[in-house]
């Protein structure tokens, strides 16, 4: 560990910390709390704070539902704003692994189910698998009531600068505030859509690229309430405008090394780099239910918006669902575009880390690049030249799942069975709903 038990003591005293918040995040993708007053210190340093594993969706059942809360000390912080309550302080918070009530690792934890993953890559010499991620989120007004209304708050589009981002200063407040928690971040603009926006960040080894993740919603969504508005990272939350992508630029490094960069190739890109670029694509349809994981997301991946339909990759167009950046050297990476950030990040990692791995295991080598614009083939074309669909619906990308046993065991037995069962009736709901677009097309017409 790098930040020792003393100094959380230390800045509790000096910040005058009066509430601690132990943070895990659920299947689906749901960051979950507990707060306990700081007189608890000592015993969640410990890692002797229980809570009750039932109550959270696809953990455990009633009668085995104690479960400890293990703090990651290294992700310990405290949150930079004042609590408005009658006695001043502030709240801080450790992220938790889970464990069973006999202390082993509890196998429904995302995070520990992500770390058991890392495992395997550092078997084959990989000493981290790092993350930057490019999350999409849009920004929609409050009313008087403080509910969320349809209204975007501007009407700007990509880059474009205020006036018209009427967000600007919101999110300079996010970023600020970001940076305060130790963010090193590397861009903020307005996306394409109105209301859209993009904050990117310095890229980080798996797990702590997955906290980073769920701290900035968290920062995000805060942020945005203190400006009347409320910020979503739903997939596609309006029809006939972009949707929303968590682009995710993924590089495996073996100590100082990038595994991806070879200077000798035609490329510059490293057999290993081939190799887990052949494996992200072969499962690609398997891991889709774990990396666009709602109804919605499959809204999204729609010719005409800049999300991927098709799975293939590029060096410079953008439409395949894989794309190399230009940079080389230690920056070389892949960024699959398919992502959306309803993913849980812990789970999406690990399926796009075992697909690649599985790649360089059986040294496959990916198809050809795609050079033209996929969204203006026709079907006989895109057969021609091999390419496939990404799942069209979550229903199917279930279905594909369920047939991939490699990417079943990245999740491991507990958490694939809950989380197919729990989106399994997330369909069967949505199945049944008739939806507005139905009653505009068929009531009068039969
Ligand atoms: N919003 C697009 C998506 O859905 C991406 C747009 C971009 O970053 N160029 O992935
Ligand atoms: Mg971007
Ligand atoms: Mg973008
Ligand atoms: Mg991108």
């Amino acid at each position: 560990n790098e930040i020792t038990r003393e100094k959380i003591v230390d800045d509790v005293k000096k910040e005058n910390v009066r509430f601690l918040r132990l943070m895990f995040t659920d299947i689906l993708g749901i960051i979950k709390n507990v707060e306990v007053p700081v007189s608890q210190l000592e015993k969640v340093l410990d890692g002797k704070m229980m809570f009750d594993g039932s109550s959270i969706e696809g953990f455990v059942r009633i009668h085995e539902s104690d479960m400890y809360l293990k703090p990651d000390l290294d992700t310990w912080l405290v949150f930079p704003w004042e609590i408005e309550t009658s006695r001043s302080g502030r709240v801080a918070r450790l992220i938790c692994d889970i464990a069973n009530p006999d202390g082993s690792p509890f196998s429904g934890d995302p995070r520990t189910n992500l770390k058991r993953m890392m495992n395997e890559a550092k078997e084959m010499g990989f000493t981290s698998f790092n993350l930057g991620p490019e999350p999409e989120f849009f920004l929609f007004k409050l009313n008087e009531e403080h509910e969320i209304t349809e209204n975007l708050n501007d009407k700007g589009g990509y880059f474009d600068l205020a006036p018209t981002d009427l967000a600007e200063n919101c999110r300079r407040d996010i970023v600020l505030e970001l940076e305060d928690l130790g963010f090193e971040i590397e861009a903020s603009h307005h996306e394409v859509a109105p209301g859209q926006h993009e904050i990117d960040w310095k890229y980080a080894d798996a797990v702590e690229a997955c906290d980073n993740i769920q701290t900035f919603k968290l920062i995000v969504k805060t942020v945005a309430r203190k400006y009347g508005l409320h910020a979503t990272f739903m997939a596609k939350p309006l029809f006939g405008i972009n949707g929303s992508g968590m682009h995710c630029n993924m590089s495996l490094f073996k100590e100082e090394k990038n595994a991806f960069y070879d200077e000798s190739d035609e490329r510059e890109l490293s057999q290993t780099a081939y190799q887990f670029l052949a494996g992200l694509l072969h499962h690609a349809p398997a891991y889709t239910a774990i990396t666009n994981p709602t109804v919605n997301s499959y809204k999204r991946l729609v010719p005409g918006y800049e999300a991927p339909v098709y799975i293939a990759w590029s060096g410079s167009n953008r439409t395949p669902m894989i794309r190399i950046p230009a940079s080389r050297g230690l920056s070389t990476r892949l960024e699959v575009r398919s992502v959306d950030p309803t993913a849980n990040p812990y789970l999406a990692l690990a399926v796009m880390l075992k697909a690649g791995l599985d790649g360089v295991k059986n040294e496959w080598m990916p198809p050809e690049e795609t050079c033209d614009n996929i969204y203006e083939m026709n079907e006989h074309e895109l057969e021609e030249h091999g390419i496939k669909s990404l799942p069209t619906s979550l229903h199917s990308a279930l279905k594909v799942l369920k047939s991939d046993e490699t990417i079943q065991s990245a999740l491991g037995n507990h958490i694939y069975k809950n989380f197919y069962q729990s989106k399994m009736v997330e369909w069967d709901a949505y199945k049944a709903s008739i939806s507005q677009w139905e009653k505009d097309n068929y009531l009068h017409l039969y």
